[in-house]
């Protein structure tokens, strides 16, 4: 059997209209010296400030968790011309990373060995530092700067002091979570939302660029994750506030296909209601790629950071009581949250 057709996190050819827009760099320091226009990029390595020039046709980045998102990233940075040698604990994923193009390692330390950039898809922090710190003695004796980009959704502590504990070591961590789904990951079109120094971010641009459609720094190290939390909480939200306007639209005798029509032509819009219902929810296939589990550590950790920082959210809160206690398995699509129909939780 074809093993992609096994592998139900494998990121699909289907999907929504793309969710980000069309290559931009919205920066909010200009860092990235464009000198090529992103779609001719042919994998060298542009320089910052004059201070380093890769010119390799085929640099290596390595990739570290080949997931529902892993996967695609590695694949299309192995399609735009960068060699990529990628690690999962899982042996199917790295069977499925090969038939991309990507050279499967059978170890973390062989990713380490002799790469410049390391990308890391993992599912939470405590995977993130894990495996920094597993490998801190090869990146000691590096001999070369690696600047690892984490696109995980992590905790921004966690990324500022992994930048700190890297820095002190000449290496580079910019965090760098997305958005975009498995979709975007496999066509090279995420949104990226950026924390680091302006040099890493610089010397990554390359990789970022073929990963993404748009990329913005928003801040130093930290900043990405929390961008990120606040996104995936509205997202959260949004899942849940259009459920129930549909759900009330039904109730009220309304068709909910006629209603979410209105919504997207109106002011009760958001990219849920526009993508994620009539992709995922309207027609029952509840398959995005994105699981509830990953869904309720965002929620929990974007509560988390409000009670850290003392914003007051009501709404949010009630929002994060309605992903933690839901009955939906944590294996379950997060699009199900969504479910709006009067029958037990089906459309
Ligand atoms: P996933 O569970 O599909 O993939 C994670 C992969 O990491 C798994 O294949 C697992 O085997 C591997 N892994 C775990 N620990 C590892 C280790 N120590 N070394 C190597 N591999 C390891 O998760 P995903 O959906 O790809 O999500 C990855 C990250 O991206 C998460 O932080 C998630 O929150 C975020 N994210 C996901 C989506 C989405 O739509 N799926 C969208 C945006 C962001």
């Amino acid at each position: 059997m074809n093993p992609r057709a096994a592998d139900a996190r494998l990121p699909v050819a289907v999907g929504p209209p793309d969710v980000a827009t069309p290559a931009t760099h919205c920066t909010r320091r200009a860092v990235y010296p464009l000198t090529s226009p992103r779609a001719t990029f042919s994998g060298s390595i542009r320089s910052y400030e004059g201070k380093r020039i890769m010119t390799a046709e085929r640099t290596t980045v390595g990739v570290v968790g080949l997931g529902a998102m892993g996967l695609g990233m590695a694949t299309t940075l192995a399609g735009k011309g960068f060699s990529v040698n990628g690690f999962d604990l899982s042996d199917a994923r790295r069977v499925l990373a090969a038939d991309g193009g990507v050279t499967p390692v059978a170890s973390l330390a062989e990713v380490f060995f002799d790469t410049d950039f390391i990308v890391f898809s993992l599912p939470t922090a405590k995977d993130v530092a894990a495996v920094v710190e597993a490998n801190l003695e090869a990146l000691k004796e590096a001999g070369r700067r690696v600047v690892i980009i984490d696109t995980s959704t992590s905790e921004p502590d966690v990324s500022r002091d992994l930048a700190a504990a890297l820095a002190g070591l000449g290496h580079g961590f910019i965090d760098a979570p997305v958005s975009g789904g498995p979709a975007g990951a496999a066509n090279g079109k995420l949104t990226m939302m950026i924390g680091g120094s302006d040099q890493d971010v610089a010397l990554a641009g390359p990789v970022i660029d073929a990963m993404s459609a748009k990329a913005l720094h928003v801040g130093p190290s930290g900043a990405g994750n929390v961008a990120k939390l606040v996104n995936n909480l509205l997202a959260a939200a949004h899942m849940v506030t259009t459920g129930e306007g549909l759900k009330l639209a039904l109730a009220a005798g309304l068709d909910a296909e006629e209603a979410l029509k209105v919504l997207n032509a109106a002011s009760g819009k958001s990219m849920i209601s526009e993508v994620h219902f009539p992709t995922w929810v309207t027609n029952g296939r509840f398959d995005s790629g994105f699981t509830m589990g990953l869904m309720r550590k965002d929620v929990r950790l974007a509560s988390e950071l409000a009670a850290r920082t003392g914003a007051e959210l009501p709404l949010a809160s009630a929002v994060a009581k309605l992903w933690a206690e839901s009955p939906l398995d944590n294996a379950e699509d997060f699009t199900r949250m969504g479910a709006f129909r009067p029958v037990a939780n089906d459309n």
